[in-house]
């Protein structure tokens, strides 16, 4: 076991499942991926209102199913002060102790989120409501939001999400290591103390990962790019290439000190596995910081 790893938290995103055949998908990975005993499961929300109840419902089978906690993402796309907070009582009924607290994306032709504008005042309104009944994650970009007018003004309102009372952050998945240590020495000269773990994204298809790269603006380092290109149809190439670069990039952010590794599963149980085997990571249940 990588001796780096024991102390760390491990954990798995999912998304609320479409249809019969994607419910059918999710059972299945379940089964795998709760046998990992990650520290928790965290569940997408779509933008727009489509999937709220979808949430809410595969927080609860992902907690009944593999008895590991589940923390449902919130957005601030639609929704009111009452609905929001109806969300929030639902969610602690349900038993859940953690909330992944975004500013979400807007659908197209929205302008404006609903009633709050940015994650800060989301956190914000939780913890008016709620104190510390939750832990609240917030998203963090090591290689910077889209839309932040300059790297400045994003690390300046990450602060500000976690001087509004965020208690660790979940980046934005990135293949660059040195983008993610040096957004953590910034915050932290800032002040930040919060854990900021890595958001990991397996490559197992090269054109589905390079189409959400364009649209959430990771970068894909040129050569790697080249390499993926140019094995084509070659899917076990795209695979054996995507498992020893993704498992590299987690060994160095273990080695230099990454607090833990969120994997975006994406329904699939196979890509995370793998790589957690291939880490050596705990598959004992540990509880997340
Ligand atoms: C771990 C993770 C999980 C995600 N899960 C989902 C999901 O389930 N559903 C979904 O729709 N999207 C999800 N996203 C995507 C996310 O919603 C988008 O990236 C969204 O555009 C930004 O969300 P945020 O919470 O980081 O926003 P914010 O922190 O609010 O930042 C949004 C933009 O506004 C700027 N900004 C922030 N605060 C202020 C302020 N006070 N004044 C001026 N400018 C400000 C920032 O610099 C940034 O450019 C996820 C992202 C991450 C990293």
């Amino acid at each position: 076991m990588s001796e780096t790893a024991t102390d760390n938290d491990f954990s798995i995103e999912l998304f609320p499942p479409k249809g019969p055949k994607g419910e059918a998908r999710l059972d299945e990975a379940l089964a795998d991926l709760g046998a990992l005993n990650p520290a928790f499961f965290s569940v997408t929300f779509g933008a727009g209102g489509t999937t709220r109840s979808g949430t809410l419902d595969t927080v609860k089978k992902t907690m009944q199913a593999t008895g590991r906690p589940a923390a449902p993402h919130l957005s601030c796309i639609e929704g009111t002060r009452d609905s929001i907070g109806d969300l929030l009582d639902n969610y602690k009924a349900a038993g859940v102790d953690r909330i992944v607290a975004l500013r979400g994306d807007l659908p197209e032709g929205m302008d404006q989120p609903g009633v709050f504008n940015y994650a800060n005042e989301l956190v914000t309104f939780i913890k008016e409501r709620h104190g510390d009944d939750f832990h609240l994650e917030v998203g963090a970009y090591p290689e910077f939001h889209p839309a932040a007018p300059s790297p400045k003004d994003d690390v300046d309102n990450f602060v500000r999400k976690v001087q509004a009372g965020a208690d660790s952050a979940i980046t934005q998945y990135f293949y660059n290591a040195d983008a993610y240590f040096n957004f953590v020495d910034e915050v932290e000269a800032r002040g930040v103390d919060i854990p900021i773990v890595p958001g990991i994204m397996p490559i197992t298809d090269f054109g589905q990962v390079s189409r959400f790269s364009a649209m959430c603006g990771a970068d894909i380092p040129r050569w790697v790019r080249q390499k993926m290109e140019g094995y084509g149809d070659d899917k076990a190439s795209v695979r054996a290439f995507g498992r020893e670069l993704v498992y590299n990039l987690c060994e160095q952010l273990l080695a230099g000190g990454a607090p833990g590794l969120h994997f975006y599963a994406l329904n699939k149980a196979e890509p995370t596995t793998t790589l957690w085997q291939d880490l050596k990571l705990p598959t004992t249940a540990s509880s997340a910081a």
